[in-house]
């Protein structure tokens, strides 16, 4: 039996105790209107403090994270979050600090936003940055906004369409629709990278620029991207880059010299916060010298965006420095093709050829299917992967591809780690060959199954309901 077997949520027992709180010692005159305070007794769970730590702990056990193993999420992958970078961000000169307060107390703030302006200008080629925006898609949208504003500034009215590839992360296309902008799509090769040729004819004088990211979505380079720059230039518009995951790049090549005008990055995904769960983000964005004066108009958080955020990100590129930054993304690509190239004979990889950090597999090359026995699925992967003890890849997307298992292993997993991970891929590829039904109801080890997705996402129960 599991611990979770008998997880039960009614532990109160009236008198138990884990905690008294001090005696009052306001004075009189601090103390609430007698209208004010209530009459009876809040309803509150009497547990004694180890029942409570327990609770909480078996709990936190039923999920899966980070902290508990591999977890090859491509694209939104958690990256490293180094556990000093929290010690940092919790500094009491720091997290004590508000916004509104005399700006001779906030100096060191301001150091380090200067500070974090020059390194991530280093970083990326561009010329100066905005902190305000509070997530990636938070970013996309200011830095759509910055393209209207440069092409309105040049009373060039016309310009009202984004080019966005097949590919794209989701957040571009909405983001340029919130922004008042038409997306035209373009198609992406065989190989997956922008079709140059499908793209020439979208050009003209009502296109606003295009967004791009490079390393693209499939985890590919995408080699003809000068050409894509001065096409896109040469019919007067700016380039877009999403750098949500920059961490291929970092210290090998930049945005800002392959010709890009604008780009945002995700500090909670690249520069080590945390971003599970909605947890804060940071979309910081930064533009080429000819944009500078478009930056000053916006205004699309409340103050300077999470600051914490920033700070955990400051922490990491100095602990790294120039030389040991070019290595996240050396090592991650490493990573990446070691497990393409070890598990591309049991799972169909649609584009050959080195990758960067990530890459997608296209479903089992061998998914059992024979009479009367449906094959094995990306889902059913993902779901026996569970079983093992992993953490599934991101599936179906991106949709370019019907059975689509996109890994991404990051740089700071070890050749132990990774090498389990192939096994235990290789293993559930010969289960799906010889029975494909252990898949269809995997897992078989975890807290619960197969939740009604759709169900959850529609009608979620987000708090205790006492059965
Ligand atoms: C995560 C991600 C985004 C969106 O970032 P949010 O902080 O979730 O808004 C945009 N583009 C790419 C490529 C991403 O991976």
């Amino acid at each position: 039996m599991k611990y979770y077997d008998k997880l039960v949520f009614e532990l109160s027992k009236e008198g138990r105790c884990g905690y008294s709180l001090r005696k009052n010692d306001f004075p009189k005159a601090a103390e609430l209107p007698a209208a004010l305070r209530r009459n009876s007794a809040l309803e509150l769970p009497e547990v004694s403090e180890p029942d409570v730590v327990r609770h909480y702990t078996n709990l936190s056990q039923m999920n899966f994270g980070v902290d508990t193993g591999f977890y090859p999420l491509g694209s939104c992958t958690m990256k490293y979050n180094p556990k000093i970078n929290e010690e940092v961000s919790a500094l009491q000169g720091f997290a004590g600090l508000h916004p509104l307060m005399h700006a001779g107390l906030t100096k060191g703030a301001l150091k380090v936003y200067q500070e974090m302006n020059k390194a991530l200008a280093a970083i990326t080629g561009m010329y100066t940055f905005t902190f305000d925006p509070c997530a990636g898609a938070h970013g996309e949208l200011t830095g759509l906004m910055i393209m209207r504003q440069y092409h309105m500034m040049r009373g060039d009215l016309a310009r009202t369409k984004v080019i966005v590839p097949d590919s794209a992360h989701g957040t571009n296309p909405a983001s340029a629709a919130v922004c008042g902008l038409e997306v035209v799509e373009v198609k992406s090769l065989e190989n997956g990278r922008i079709d140059v040729e499908a793209l020439k004819p979208l050009l003209g004088p009502d296109i606003a620029g295009i967004m791009m990211t490079n390393p693209n979505t499939l985890g590919l380079f995408e080699t003809q991207i000068e050409e894509i720059a001065s096409l896109v230039h040469g019919c007067g518009g700016l380039l877009y880059y999403d750098g949500a995951n920059m961490n291929p790049l970092m210290g090998v090549v930049r945005p800002g010299d392959m010709g890009f005008d604008i780009m945002h990055l995700n500090l909670h995904k690249t520069f080590s916060t945390p971003h599970g769960g909605g947890g804060p983000g940071s979309g910081p964005v930064g533009v080429a010298k000819h944009l500078e004066d478009c930056i000053p108009d916006l205004r699309v958080s409340g103050f300077h965006g999470n600051f914490g955020v920033i700070l955990r990100a400051y922490a990491y590129i100095l602990a790294l420095g120039k030389d040991h930054i070019r290595k996240v993304g050396q090592y991650a690509v490493l990573s990446a093709n070691y497990i393409k190239e070890s598990l591309k004979d049991v799972y169909k990889l649609p584009i050959e050829g080195v990758c960067k950090h990530e890459f997608v597999f296209d479903g089992l090359v061998n998914d059992g299917a024979r009479e009367g026995v449906a094959g094995a699925t990306t889902l059913d992967v993902a779901k026996r992967l569970l079983d093992y003890g992993f953490h599934a890849p991101t599936i179906y997307f991106p949709l370019l591809f019907h059975q689509a298992l996109m890994i991404e292993p990051t740089e700071t997993e070890s050749k132990e780690t990774i090498d389990a991970f192939i096994e235990v891929m290789r293993k559930i590829a010969a289960e799906a060959a010889e029975d494909p039904e252990i898949l269809h109801s995997a897992p078989h080890c975890t807290p619960i199954s197969r939740p009604d997705e759709t169900a959850a996402a529609r009608n979620p129960i987000l708090k205790y309901q006492d059965a």
